[in-house]
């Protein structure tokens, strides 16, 4: 096809490209993995296409890194970042914080140890904060492959004393790897603070409108970059150039989008503390919350994140529950229940339900806070805690 000219990134739909004659060939296969963001010479959509990498450096911009690998979810993005320290038999244990996503935990339960038999620990929080004495015997005892951790838990947003865990697991000379998901590179770029690998679930804040599901692995070091690649390729994982094309209009507005849900996040976290309806608000920037010294420490005056968590007052939990439903139903066409977050629109998603035995707590409601006009997402909220 002739240059036109285009201004923006084109969308190249192919599965393979045409490599003109055996010189070109032989030189397209010998420099794709050593600088997979370079060369024009593309090869196979599933290796490299040129409009996903023309997305994973604006994704290397945000994180401030070299190398930036989209795939298809976030999970995979977590496949990636978990397989590439298996070394068969060989493999050491490897230390995850407990306080992840769920579906990472599940993933370890489902993969990592029943099928593929690895020994997995894991680093547990006690009433709401972690016990760092406890994590550093951990790692001195068993000297794990690699530490996994979230800067935020969730659903109940604690937020760890990131910079001290990983001076520990240095010390002992373990791996970092972090799903930065909830702090994006908004508050906290990991890498430059010394993680080895930051994987996203790019379905969520980088994407931003709930229309995509994509993750990325990005990260400095050559090496443990060249194993991801590798693992990448031939696991088959791989993000369609349709969804890479509309990430990479969605990300331009990133930061302004991401403003935008801290600011909302924090009126609302007020707005609803001082709510005579509610019991307890979890955000980082409040006073109240227990870990907003660490949050300050880590995210200094950018902001606090746009997800909160509050509790519905109530005399019993059947009270609770029932107040609670009665919350949900009244902004079914407003602010609707939906397991997702990060996205432009606000959304909610009861705890209880979806944690069931790890938090069963009836009147707990975890707040994905959008973008919209912060005054017309206070009225739908009060007018439905009006209705309980
Ligand atoms: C959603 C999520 C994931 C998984 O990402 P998918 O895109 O759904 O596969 C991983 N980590 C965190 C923190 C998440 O919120």
């Amino acid at each position: 096809m002739k240059n036109i000219n285009a201004s923006h990134t084109p969308l190249y739909r192919e599965a393979g490209f045409n490599l003109k004659d055996s010189k070109t060939a032989k030189q397209a296969f010998s420099a794709e993995i050593d600088h997979p963001h370079e060369p024009d010479n593309y090869i196979y959509s599933r290796y490299r296409n040129p409009t996903t990498v023309a997305v994973e450096k604006q994704i290397m911009e945000l994180e401030n890194c070299n190398w930036a690998l989209l795939v298809e979810t976030g999970m995979a993005a977590i496949d990636v970042a978990v397989s590439i320290f298996q070394k068969g038999k060989e493999t050491g244990p490897c230390l995850f914080f407990h306080e992840i996503y769920g579906g990472t935990n599940s993933f370890i339960d489902t993969v990592l140890i029943k099928r593929r038999n690895m020994d997995i620990r894991r680093f547990y929080a006690n009433n709401g904060s972690y016990d760092l004495g406890e994590l550093e015997n951990m790692l001195k005892e068993i000297s794990p492959e690699f530490l996994y951790f979230e800067a935020v838990s969730n659903p109940m947003l604690i937020v760890a004393d990131v910079k001290k865990i990983m001076a520990l697991a240095k010390q002992y000379h373990c791996k970092i790897i972090v799903d930065n998901t909830f702090g994006t590179p908004y508050l906290w770029k990991p890498l430059l603070d010394g993680a080895d690998l930051v994987i996203h679930s790019v379905t969520k804040y980088l994407s931003g409108h709930g229309n995509i599901t994509a993750g990325v692995i990005c990260g400095n070091d050559k090496d443990l970059m060249k194993e991801a690649i590798e693992y990448r390729k031939w696991a088959g994982h791989f993000l369609s150039p349709d969804d890479a094309y509309r990430l990479g209009t969605q990300l331009k507005t990133f930061e302004l989008r991401f403003k935008q849900h801290c600011d909302n996040a924090s009126v609302l976290a007020e707005y609803l503390e001082n709510h005579p309806k509610i019991e307890e608000v979890l955000y980082p920037g409040l006073e109240s919350h227990p870990t907003r010294k660490e949050a300050v420490d880590l995210f200094g005056n950018k902001g606090f994140g746009g997800m909160l968590t509050f509790d519905i007052k109530g005399n019993s939990d059947e009270d609770k529950r029932e107040k609670c439903n009665c919350f949900i139903s009244a902004l079914e066409n407003t602010i609707p229940l939906v397991p997702t977050l990060g996205e432009v629109d606000t959304i909610l998603l009861p705890v209880e339900p979806v944690w069931g035995a790890k938090y069963p707590l009836p009147g707990v409601i975890r707040l994905s806070v959008g973008i919209e006009n912060i005054e017309l997402l206070k009225s739908r909220i009060g007018e439905a805690l009006e209705k309980i």
